[in-house]
């Protein structure tokens, strides 16, 4: 992914607003920053620990989960050789990977088919982060979106587990490999006695754990999805182990005609979703779900959007294209607005 996802250098939700300080006492905390590149985006760690720094093992997990599972540019990855395979048998995997692609096809059912892992061949057809991106023939489109579907991925779990793909599908876990990122993450950390808080973003998926010596909450920033890469709609104040992605048309897309053309498609259609939303950030308890989750809601649009958060029991924000800024009754009072132009509701299914 490291190429293609090279222009993801703005994560949606843009990071870490944690306080800095270091103990006093020996049993103070210290904190440690670091700011690198990983799984084709940006990472921005800020962790408190008593013990050694961890931050460039975080670092070095995240690019390993991506090489070794996630990478579909990878050909020994596990997703890349299960493509590689399509339409000629199965391929074994890590059964992290089986884990990981079981909750993906699980979200795909809950989301009607709007949350499709299987669209690869049409993420490449698009290509918004082409040089010259084109909107592509309405013949492509059919043809690649004929041979995609959720349904086209068969998962053995007997023994070694294995992935079986119809020909012409492809698994792009783009939607949810940050989120998978943010789980490893957080697990490795958790291990990790001494570590007593941490807020680590993994490009648009961010996730907290623990808390600040000062007890005061994680600030996480939720980007104005039409202001500059530095202008924020708000913050969202955390507390304790959460995970939070962001989706929006307005990261990887083109302009043609007067259209925008971004990166996030309705399965249903080929073409980017459309159904109203600019952004849409889901706060949840596991990164893979938060992350997916997002990008379904995107594509569901408001009230589909809500209904599916319910059924996770994770809260969210969305904003409609007349700067509408919609938030779950669990966010509410977590959630201050700061970009102008904007006015809050509250969300509900
Ligand atoms: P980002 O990766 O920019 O943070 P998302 O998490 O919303 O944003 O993921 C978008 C990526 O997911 C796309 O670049 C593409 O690889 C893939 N994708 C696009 N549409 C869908 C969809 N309907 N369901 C699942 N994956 C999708
Ligand atoms: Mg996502």
């Amino acid at each position: 992914m490291k190429k293609k996802l090279s222009m993801l250098v703005v994560p949606l939700v843009m990071g870490v607003m944690a306080g800095g300080c270091s103990g006093e006492s020996v049993r103070e905390p210290e904190v440690y920053n670091l700011n690198g590149t990983a799984m084709g985006t940006l990472v921005t760690e800020t962790i408190y620990t008593t013990g050694e720094n961890p931050a460039s093992s975080v670092l070095e997990l995240l690019t390993q989960t991506e090489d070794k599972y996630l990478s579909w540019r990878e050909e020994d990855s596990d997703i890349g050789k299960a493509n590689l395979q399509a339409g000629q048998g199965a391929a074994a995997v890590n059964s992290r990977t089986m884990e990981y692609l079981e909750e993906t096809l699980q979200l795909s059912r809950d989301s009607g088919g709007a949350f499709d892992p299987t669209m690869g061949q049409l993420t490449r057809l698009w290509d918004v982060e082409a040089e010259n991106p084109q909107v592509p023939s309405r013949k492509k489109i059919k043809q690649y979106l004929k041979e995609s579907g959720y349904e086209k991925i068969h998962l053995s779990n007997g023994g070694t587990p294995q992935v079986e793909l119809e020909e012409g599908a492809a698994i792009d876990l783009g939607a949810v490999g940050k989120g998978i990122g943010c789980d490893e993450a957080a697990e490795f950390l958790q291990k990790d006695s001494q570590v007593q808080g941490a807020v680590v973003a993994v490009g648009g998926s961010v996730f907290t754990l623990g808390s600040k010596p000062d007890q005061s909450p994680w600030k996480v920033a939720v980007r104005d999805p039409r202001g500059g890469q530095e202008e924020l709609l708000g913050i969202l104040n955390l507390e304790g182990e959460t995970y939070v992605s962001t989706s929006g048309d307005y990261e990887k897309y083109f302009i043609q005609g007067e259209r925008r053309y971004h990166h996030i498609l309705d399965p249903f259609t080929g073409y980017p979703a459309d159904a109203g939303l600019i952004s849409a950030t889901v706060v949840g308890q596991d990164g893979l779900i938060s992350d997916g989750l997002s990008t379904a809601c995107f594509v569901l649009g408001m009230e589909k959007g809500a209904e599916l958060l319910e059924k996770y029991h994770a809260e969210g924000i969305f904003v409609d294209e007349k700067k509408q800024v919609y938030v779950t009754d669990g966010l509410m009072e977590n959630f201050e607005l700061s970009a102008s132009g904007y006015v809050v509701f509250p969300l509900s299914p």
